[in-house]
């Protein structure tokens, strides 16, 4: 149908129509249910936020920061940011309300839009959406392992059996500076910077280990025999990983360790993880996550331990159709209800309400249309009963109540106070 719209949304956001919606909520559910049972708490936070946050939150020399922000001034000369991920959000709320004086751990989750200024294509959008998990305070790597058991169980629970748990450890800060300078080293050797793009280039300057993020072939090509971070890793990050790995494999959960899988964020220390489909193409990242012990101290807290995930909502529901799934199945209309003619019509809204406060969900005509086409939009709607009345039955007391799926019809009482849920059940 062509679009009757002068004005279009954006691109790289959608709408979404009550079919689609319905996937949505579900999906909400399933996801708030299993945080529960991992003692999740929900938090709400703002979708905007002052730019300063991801800036220094997410890094400066992240592809977030440099270009996929929507950053406005608004009318006080102030530079706002549309949240482009939640960590930062959750850990300056966690500071702002001084949640580490009142509990040592904290364990919270998060459902919201994101906004990426990245180029639309298939499962990547610029208002997309993520549930994340973050536990604030845990030092010991059984966090790391319980947040990779809840972010699959999520997926389990969805019906996704198959995405792939992809493992590394960046190591801590000091680990990290002397791979950096090692890795910067391999990079700018003429026979590899020669080859390597643009941002590639800029990255060996302001952040080598961004190179691994690089989806150009000729550089993943020339990356191939770049120096890894195993050989830099502390004894104790040595330690943690192992008691994250011997952990999982005790859980009989199954993962691959990919070395060059250091995550597009600066906040990441030691434990990184991404859950992959093989169902979706380029963009195969479920989930990803893993320990941020330095993001609480960078925006201005003590230094707290941390580890959480984030998972893309869009991926996982196209994940879930490309595999079959038909989706949530419409819940029926309990009653349509028919009225016909000025008498009836005008107790309609008595008659509605007496249902609805039965429980049931009750519709009607709006149109002033016969009873043919009244029954025809109660066929569309899926309803179970057809309530009909007109100026005959309201004399008689009476109403009729056609059972849709069985071509029968009874006899009610017009007196709405008689009437209980019972009369609404099926009983063929
Ligand atoms: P990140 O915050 O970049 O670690 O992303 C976590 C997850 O969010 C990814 O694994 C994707 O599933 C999803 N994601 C990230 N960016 C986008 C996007 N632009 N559109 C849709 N999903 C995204």
């Amino acid at each position: 149908m062509k679009s009757q719209s002068e004005i279009r949304r954006l691109q790289g956001t959608f709408d979404l129509l009550p079919g689609d919606s319905a996937r949505w909520v579900w999906l909400e559910s399933r996801i708030r249910a299993v945080m529960a049972r991992y003692s999740f708490g929900e938090i709400r936070v703002p979708i905007m936020e002052p730019t300063e946050l991801f800036q220094k939150g997410t890094g400066e020399t992240t592809d977030i920061v440099q270009k996929e922000m929507y950053t406005l001034t608004d009318r006080g000369n102030r530079s706002l940011t549309l949240r482009p991920e939640g960590t930062p959000s959750v850990v300056r709320a966690y500071l702002e309300e001084s949640l580490g004086a009142q509990r040592p751990l904290w364990k919270l989750f998060y459902i919201g839009p994101m906004f990426r200024a990245e180029r639309p294509q298939k499962g990547r959008y610029r208002q997309f959406h993520q549930y994340g998990a973050e536990m604030i305070g845990a030092t010991s790597p059984s966090a790391d392992v319980e947040v990779i058991t809840l972010c699959r169980d999520i997926l389990l629970d969805l019906g996704i059996h198959d995405a792939k748990l992809i493992l590394n450890s960046i190591g801590s800060a000091e680990a990290r500076a002397d791979y950096n300078t090692n890795l910067r080293q391999f990079l700018l050797r003429p026979d590899i910077a020669g080859g390597l793009c643009e941002d590639c280039r800029r990255r060996t300057q302001t952040n080598p280990l961004r190179v691994f993020d690089c989806k150009k072939e000729g550089c993943g090509r020339l990356l191939r025999d770049a120096p890894t971070i195993d050989a830099h890793l502390t004894a104790e990050d040595r330690q943690h990983f192992e008691f994250v790995t011997q952990s999982l494999a005790g859980l009989g959960i199954t993962y691959e360790i990919d070395l060059r899988m250091v995550r597009g964020l600066d906040y990441y220390t030691r434990t990184t993880f991404e859950f992959k489909t093989t169902r979706l193409g380029a963009q195969d990242a479920l989930c990803g996550g893993g320990r941020y012990d330095g993001l609480v101290e960078v925006l201005g807290g003590p230094p707290t331990p941390a580890v959480g995930f984030a998972a893309g909502m869009e991926r996982i529901l196209a994940t879930l159709e490309e595999s079959g799934w038909s989706g949530v199945t419409p819940e029926r209309l309990d009653v349509f209800v028919c009225a016909i003619g000025d008498r009836a019509r005008s107790t309609l809204g008595a008659t509605l309400g007496a249902l609805r406060r039965l429980g049931l969900s009750a519709d009607t005509d709006f149109q002033g249309r016969g009873l043919k086409a009244q029954m025809k939009e109660a066929g569309r709607a899926g309803a179970r009963f057809a309530l009909i009345f007109g100026e005959d039955e309201l004399i008689r007391e009476q109403m009729s109540l056609r059972y849709m799926d069985e071509a029968r019809q009874a006899d009610i009482s017009a007196d709405t106070s008689t009437w209980t849920r019972g009369l609404f059940e099926k009983t063929a």
